[in-house]
Order: structure tokens, then sequence, then C-alpha cells
């Protein structure tokens, strides 16, 4: 299957950075594979616009429609300016906002609800690792924060260890393959054979430097990119990469 990147851009980028998007979006005209970047709200609107080859995505969203919720977008007004993926369980909201498993899985069902498709992000903390429970938090995470329904079309599983996340610290090889193997027994064995197309990313440091590597490990589809998708030359080499190993 054709690999996915997306670049979350977290709380960074003003309007000046359409220009980052726009250079992402001409090279992506002689690649093969799918490229989404998920900027702030404000410039989700603009992004989408001005771009012809790559996808949009918001980094959260309400689990309602609408409402009296001060602050909140709905993922159906996300849609309507052009995200097609939302992120939702981002360790950083589930740490910083409290967002459960519970809470992960109503804005997935929003999101599928919505039409577009839930990136769902899972992944240890160092502690957790150091105490062996690397797999058992996946296996709690994806059991409480996957709705009932998960297809290759409404969602994407990125696997992202939270103590990789912005430290420059990237898991061994073979722990990579370990928890993308685990994860793809998961999914097929919960949701069936149509399960083995559910793309699942790595995501935790990834650069230029290492994405060959990475992408070659088997059950990894792609991968989420956090400060190497702010600037186009760096996050152009990790989708030359992802492009070049299918
Ligand atoms: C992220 O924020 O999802 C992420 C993976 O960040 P970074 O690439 O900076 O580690």
């Amino acid at each position: 299957m054709s690999k996915l990147v997306a670049g979350n851009w977290k709380m960074f980028g003003d309007i000046n950075m359409i220009s980052e998007i726009k250079k992402i979006d001409q090279h992506c005209n002689e690649i093969d594979c799918e490229v989404a970047i998920c900027p702030p709200f404000p410039l989700l609107f603009s992004a989408n616009e001005q771009t012809e080859n790559i996808k949009i995505g918001a980094q959260s969203c309400h689990v309602n429609i609408n409402g009296a919720h001060t602050g909140e977008v709905s993922a159906e007004m996300l849609v309507e300016v052009g995200a097609q993926f939302i992120l939702v369980g981002h360790s950083e909201r589930r740490q910083n906002n409290n967002e459960t498993n519970n809470v992960v899985k109503l804005k997935s069902e929003a999101v599928h609800r919505s039409g577009a498709t839930a990136i769902v992000c899972i992944g240890e903390t160092l502690e957790e690792r150091k105490e062996e429970k690397t797999l058992s938090v996946l296996q709690e995470q994806m059991l409480s924060s996957l709705p009932t329904k998960v297809t290759p079309q409404n969602t994407v599983i990125a696997y992202e260890p939270v103590w990789a996340i912005g430290t420059g610290l990237v898991p061994e090889t073979d722990q990579i393959r370990a928890a993308h193997s685990f994860i793809r027994g998961f999914l097929v064995s919960t949701y069936g054979a149509e399960a083995h197309n559910v793309k699942i990313l790595y995501g935790g440091s990834v650069k230029g430097s290492n994405a060959k590597e990475i992408f070659s490990i088997a059950n990894v589809n792609g991968a989420l990119v956090g400060g190497a998708s702010l600037k186009s030359s760096d996050f152009i080499e990790i989708i030359t990469a992802a492009s070049n190993s299918v």
C-alpha cells in the first residue's frame, strides 16, 4: 500500500507559512505517496485553497456537531474548510487536555460521522516502556479509544512513543517492528481481514536522516511528523524517502 506522511504543525505557523505548504504541494506532483499537513485551525482554509496535491488535516475536534461549546470546533466545521484528516488522541492532548481513552473514542466517532479520516494516536510513556508494559498499554488504548467500526477509509493509527516525540530519541528498529506488528494483529483480529489495509504510521523524531530506515520496517505505512514538517525542505526529504520505499 502507498505510504501516508502527515505533518503535525502543533501550535506553530502563521499565514506566511502557507508558502511552505505550497512548496510541499508542488513537490507532491512527482511523488508516489499520500501527504497531509495539519496546520493550526486558522490556516486550514487558505492551506486547502492554495494546494492541489496534498491533503489538509486538523489537529483535534469536539465530539458534537454544534452547541454551546465556546472555543470548540466540530469535525463537520473542519471538513467544511477542507480537512480530510483529523488527529485524535495525540499524547499532548491526552496529557495537557485530560483526554481519556473514552474521549478519544468519542472524538474518533465524531470524525467518522463527518466523513473525514481519524488519525488515532497511541503510544507508551518512557516509564511504561521501562516496565515492559508497551504492548499492554497499546492494547488498552486500542480497546478503549477505537470505535466499533474501523476501516482503511475511516481510520489511520499513529504509533507514537511519548518519549520519542520532540526529543530526538527514536526506538530501535526491532522495537518499532514489534509495536507495529502487535497493532496490526490487534486490528485484524478485532476488525477482520480488511484491517490489513488500515495504515499504521510511526511518529516520534522522524527526520530525513532516519526516514528511509523507518519506512523499511514491516507494517510501517508512513509517518506522523512534528518538528520536521515545519520546513518544506526537511519535510520533502521525508516524503521522498516514503515515495522511494513503496
Ligand atoms: C508529533 O508531534 O506527533 C511528533 C511526532 O513530533 P516530532 O516529529 O517532533 O517528534
